[in-house]
């Protein structure tokens, strides 16, 4: 995940001073000098930094600060702040028209993931805004980009208007906007051409295509992990198209994050999205005030929310507590909350979001408990129906067969009977049952 090491970073530099009494001036230079580095070594603009690092410094030497209970804990707010301050002030979205079609035009280079952002964002409009969603496939240079998008259509049943690779772009435009009146379409998202390199060519072909759809967003993908890259990509798309906003990509590679830190403050250009993941579902509304609690290990509880709310499956979640209402959880229960863990993705990024846990991220180790996961899962498909609703008849013979068939050692059977025993205990206890007994909680 970005921002990895300028979080741990960051997160030493202010641990000393959010303990200390009294600011003085030798623990204040210690820590900017520390913030200062982590910025660099993130990969922030050097003036970027040296603003950042002014600002704070002014603000933590003020009065207010000085005569506070808690000036170092002031301080990390300032610099939770300023952090914020960089990746805007406010959350930027898609300017939407009061009445009639809303167009969009996706631009960007070349594998920056400018044909999988256009689906997942027409996902979300259509999903989160109930908006009436045509994809139009204007991207005539990139072999296979046409069909790439039509699959992505297909499999979040939105509509997708091509007229080939060999009709030019803008005629496929034209035709885009009258197909969509006439369907009485809300949201129309172009995903336009991209090129390797900027060149005028691409330029050219893309200012012919804002002058005929007058678009009321143009919103450009950058790729995270290209870094400062980011700022320079942006720059000359503004200066070209007049851009209205980012969508970074990628951001679930492990992008020291420098260029979305900087990139707001030198272009002036806000983020609408990131993505995190290959799959359609994996973009996020930007908030940089989340953001922000996110890189200081201050955790982000109300995306987890969100998060849950639209990956988990809300049915199987209120069956399962149904059942535990009523005393019972068996394998079957454990097998679809498996499932669930699966959807939310990352058990890390997941532990990152929640206040206070950002530090036992490094103690789970992501494919070690998918391993683990798919040996549970592999038991318990072993097992008869029977066997998963009436865990209680599993004696050796049974717990042999169940083995074999999942080719794990008896033992692994026997550790996954006492996980779900110490969840049933658990039932218990939540539905005001007797305590257990202590001992059996300890090895959970
Ligand atoms: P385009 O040339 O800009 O249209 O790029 P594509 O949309 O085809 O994306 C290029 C590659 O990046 C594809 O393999 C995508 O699956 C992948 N990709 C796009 N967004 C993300 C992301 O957020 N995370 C990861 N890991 N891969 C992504």
């Amino acid at each position: 995940m970005a921002f990895e090491s300028l979080s741990e970073r960051l997160n030493k530099a202010i641990k000393n001073i959010s303990g200390q009494g009294k600011l003085t001036e030798k623990n204040m230079n210690e820590m900017l000098k520390e913030v200062r580095l982590s910025l660099l070594e993130a990969d922030v603009n050097y003036n970027v930094v040296k603003e950042f690092v002014e600002n704070v410094k002014e603000k933590a030497l003020g009065q207010e600060v000085m005569d506070s209970l808690n000036p170092g804990q002031m301080v990390v707010k300032i610099v939770r702040d300023e952090i914020q301050t960089l990746l805007g002030e406010e959350d930027a979205k898609i300017n939407f028209k009061k009445q009639g079609i809303t167009t969009l035009m996706m631009v960007g280079l070349q594998g920056t993931g400018k044909t999988t952002a256009s689906a997942k964002i027409a996902r979300y409009c259509k999903q989160k805004l109930a908006k009436r969603v045509l994809l139009v496939a204007c991207d005539v240079v990139r072999p296979a980009a046409i069909e790439q998008l039509q699959t992505l259509g297909k499999s979040i049943d939105i509509e997708v208007f091509t007229l080939g690779a060999q009709t030019p772009a803008v005629e496929t435009a034209r035709q885009a906007m009258r197909y969509a009146a006439d369907r009485q379409k809300d949201l129309v998202i172009f995903d336009t051409a991209g090129r390797l390199h900027i060149d005028d060519e691409l330029m050219n072909e893309l200012s012919e295509m804002k002058e005929l759809v007058k678009p009321d967003d143009i919103l450009l993908t950058v790729d995270a992990m290209t870094g400062q890259d980011i700022v320079t990509v942006a720059k000359e798309f503004n200066e070209r198209l007049s851009i209205t906003g980012l969508v970074v990509t990628k951001m679930d590679g492990d992008a020291r994050g420098g260029g979305l830190l900087s990139v707001r403050s030198i272009t002036n250009v806000p983020v609408l999205f990131v993505s995190s993941g290959e799959k359609v579902e994996d973009l996020e509304e930007f908030h940089p005030d989340r953001m922000a609690d996110r890189i200081l290990g201050m955790g982000d509880i109300v995306t987890l929310v969100e998060q849950a709310q639209e990956k988990l499956d809300m049915e199987v979640q209120q069956k399962t507590a149904k059942r535990m209402q009523q005393g019972v959880f068996t394998f079957n229960d454990l097998l679809d909350q498996f499932g669930q863990i699966q959807k939310m993705g990352s058990m890390q990024n997941m532990l990152k979001m929640i206040p206070g846990m950002g530090k036992m991220v490094n103690k789970i180790d992501d494919d070690q408990v998918n391993d683990s996961m798919k040996k549970n899962k592999a038991i318990i498909l072993s097992m008869t129906p029977f066997e998963r609703e009436n865990p209680s008849c599993l004696k050796a013979s049974r717990k042999n067969r169940i083995a074999k068939g999942a080719g794990v050692k008896v033992m692994d059977v026997n550790k996954l009977i006492n996980q779900l025993e110490q969840m049933q205990m658990l039932t218990k206890v939540m539905n005001g049952g007797k305590m257990p007994n202590m001992n059996a909680l300890s090895n959970m």
